[in-house]
């Protein structure tokens, strides 16, 4: 995750391309390394991304007329080093999508923040039975899966069904932490002396026999 202090202060200052003069953009760094297979050392890159800098212009050309495949070189500067270089790059969307947004990384870091909170809460979540800290990240898709599962662990132990809508309306795409999703309901019910209408779905007293929603036996 980008700092936002940090891509504050890169975001001011002003590098210039030496091919085209255009202001270099500040963009967040790719997960891969096209060059040595060494990693950039940064997590910003300054980059031109004039589609008239004459380096890309003219590499564009080059590259299409020797190798037949397209691909470009946008010119480059790894914050702190005296001078940048030309860089390959599939494509003129590239790194187009990647220009840092201050209000982005904002946003990232305060969700960060908040989950952190609410993860520090954890321990004491029970005795207190505060729903919240535990629902909050167990329903952050963002969230860290190891902090989402403890919190599923943790919510039948509250013995609070309101938690159960918004469970069983969100969509974990996480494969491991609907499995834990679906154990923790029945135990949460259970703990609250219910059960599921396995026919409607509602939510009905443990030792029911016949269903008062949908009115069928279930013996
Ligand atoms: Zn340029
Ligand atoms: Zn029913």
């Amino acid at each position: 995750m980008l700092d936002y202090d940090a891509c504050r202060k890169y975001i001011q200052e002003e590098h210039y391309c030496p091919h085209c003069n255009t202001r270099l953009s500040c963009c967040e760094t790719p997960p891969f390394h096209v060059g040595d297979g060494l990693g950039w050392g940064s997590d910003v890159l300054f980059i031109c991304l004039n589609d008239e800098c004459s380096l890309f212009a003219n590499s564009w050309a080059r590259f299409e007329e020797q190798y037949g495949h397209s691909s470009a070189c946008r010119y480059m500067l790894v914050p702190g080093e005296p001078k940048g270089s030309a860089m390959m790059v599939q494509g003129k969307a590239a790194f187009t999508g990647s220009i840092i947004d201050l209000d982005v990384v904002k946003a990232q870091n305060q969700r960060h923040a908040d989950e952190l909170d609410y993860v520090a809460q954890f321990d004491t979540c029970v005795a207190e039975k505060n729903l919240e800290p535990l629902l909050k990240v167990l329903l952050d898709d963002k969230a860290d899966p190891k902090s989402r599962k403890r919190a599923c662990d943790l919510i039948p132990k509250l013995k609070d069904l309101s938690c159960l809508d918004a469970i069983n309306n969100h969509k974990f795409t996480n494969k491991e932490l609907q499995y834990c999703v679906n154990i923790a309901i029945p135990q949460l019910l259970k703990a609250c002396f219910k059960k599921e209408c396995p026919y409607c779905k509602e939510v009905i007293k443990a030792q029911a026999k016949v269903c008062m929603h949908c009115n069928k036996d279930l013996d």
